[in-house]
């Protein structure tokens, strides 16, 4: 049977990959909606390999370009052109589709994927931002829908591999129960690991999209720069693998071969191994609990270099630091990390602020912000949309 998969974010990295395992898998898998953010000509592009039924713009002067570039392209079938969340809302949940693919980037990809989860589909989870910022939220909704949450995040989908099929099957388990003592989430470093301390203020822009092993999106580069993407990964952790901070610790490991692990109580430790490609973790995704050609090279054990491992160091890295305390304080300190940052970046891109004031600007905005409810999905975007506005009085006073 053809499986029918929706990909939010097709333009972007996770969402070309995606579509490369599925190139490589066609009798498995067919594209049924793609959804991009303003990409009007990749877009194209995609449609013109993948044939999908409808697709979906953020915004209607896009689909409308997007509409006008359709006319001209030779392809034997033509999408339906649709445009904005709603539209994105309803392909993640239509009836004819079993996966999704949630890899747009930041807040924006929250009520898509929600969509998708209500409709209890497969969900494979890029977009962990969704995740770090609703939370229990978010976890209630997958069980209560009986929906499939597959974590592509590179780290997690490792940690889900080296877990008991037991737990694989129950996201409510506990990890206790089974015998692990701790999860071990790894992370390169970024490319500032070893940079002298007092030239991190200097640090430009494309210095820090610059990863030493992974291709990726501009935020997520940035944040693997300030490792503030370890601190909404740790975040992810907790919620995936219903543990406590406590359970979880953070190993450097600059060469990105191994993925994270998972210790248990009788010495054993479970590492995933894999080259730095997401096309592994997608391609685990899409087939679970199957395996399929992802087009990425075996590891040559015979030319692999040395392994290295050291603890994260919390004066080079502030924000992975406050992420992992804002874990501790909550789910309305988290989701106000999560969208300062993502406006700190934002601004960082745009050469408003420098590369250390990012952290100046989550810590700031989270010792301003008043911490109310999170308990429905209003309350998280009116918490959201508050720490938006202070993170960007923030920036102001700091330019
Ligand atoms: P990217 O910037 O390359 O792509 C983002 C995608 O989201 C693009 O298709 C863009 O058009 C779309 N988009 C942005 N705003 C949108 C909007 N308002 N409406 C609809 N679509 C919108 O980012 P990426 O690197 O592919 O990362 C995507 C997600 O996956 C992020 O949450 C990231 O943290 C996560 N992730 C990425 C990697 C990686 O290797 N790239 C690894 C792990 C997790
Ligand atoms: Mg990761």
């Amino acid at each position: 049977m053809t499986e029918q998969v929706v990909v939010l974010g097709s333009t972007g990295s996770i969402g070309q990959s995606t579509l490369d395992v599925i190139a490589r898998n066609k009798s498995a898998f067919h594209v049924f909606a793609l959804v991009a953010g303003t990409n009007v000509e990749r877009l194209l592009q995609q449609c013109i390999t993948h044939q999908p039924k409808f697709v979906v713009l953020s915004d209607e002067v896009h689909a409308r370009v997007f509409e006008t570039r359709l006319k001209t392209a030779s392809m034997p079938f033509k999408p339906e052109v649709l445009y904005g969340v709603e539209a994105m809302q309803a392909m993640a949940s239509h009836a004819s589709v079993d996966i999704v693919m949630a890899a747009i980037v930041g807040a924006a990809g929250l009520l898509p994927t929600l969509s998708a989860v209500e409709a209890g589909k497969k969900v494979l989870l890029a977009n962990k931002e969704a995740l770090v910022m609703s939370g229990q939220l978010f976890m209630d909704k997958v069980r209560k829908h009986n929906a499939t949450l597959l974590p592509i995040d590179s780290e997690h989908n490792a940690i889900y591999q080296c877990l008991p099929n037991c737990l694989q099957q129950n996201s409510q388990g506990n990890i206790a129960d089974v015998g692990i003592s701790k999860i071990l989430l790894t992370g390169s470093g970024g490319p500032f690991l070893t940079r002298a301390l007092d030239t991190l203020e200097q640090v430009t822009v494309r210095e820090a999209v610059t990863h030493p092993n992974w291709s990726m999106g501009q935020k997520i580069s940035v944040d693997s720069a300030t490792m503030m993407n370890k601190g909404l990964e740790f975040i992810e952790a907790k919620w995936l693998f219903n543990c406590q901070v406590d359970d979880i610790e953070v190993v450097i490991h600059p060469q990105s071969m191994i993925h994270s692990m998972v210790q248990y109580k009788d010495g054993s430790v479970i590492a995933q191994l894999g080259q730095p490609d997401m096309r592994t973790p997608i391609a685990y995704g899409l087939a679970y609990p199957n395996r399929i050609d992802a087009g990425v090279a075996p590891i040559d054990f015979s030319t692999l270099m040395n392994f290295s491992f050291t603890k994260p160091d919390f004066e080079r890295y502030p924000n992975l630091r406050l992420a992992m305390e804002a874990c501790k304080v909550g789910q309305a300190a988290t989701t106000t990390v999560n969208a300062a940052n993502e406006v700190a970046v934002a601004a960082f891109l745009r050469e408003q602020i420098g590369f250390c004031d990012i952290y100046r600007v989550n810590a700031e905005s989270l010792s301003r912000q008043s911490m109310t409810e999170t308990d429905s999905l209003d309350a998280i975007l009116a918490l959201d949309a508050q720490a938006r506005r202070i993170a960007l009085n923030v920036i102001e006073e700091l330019r």
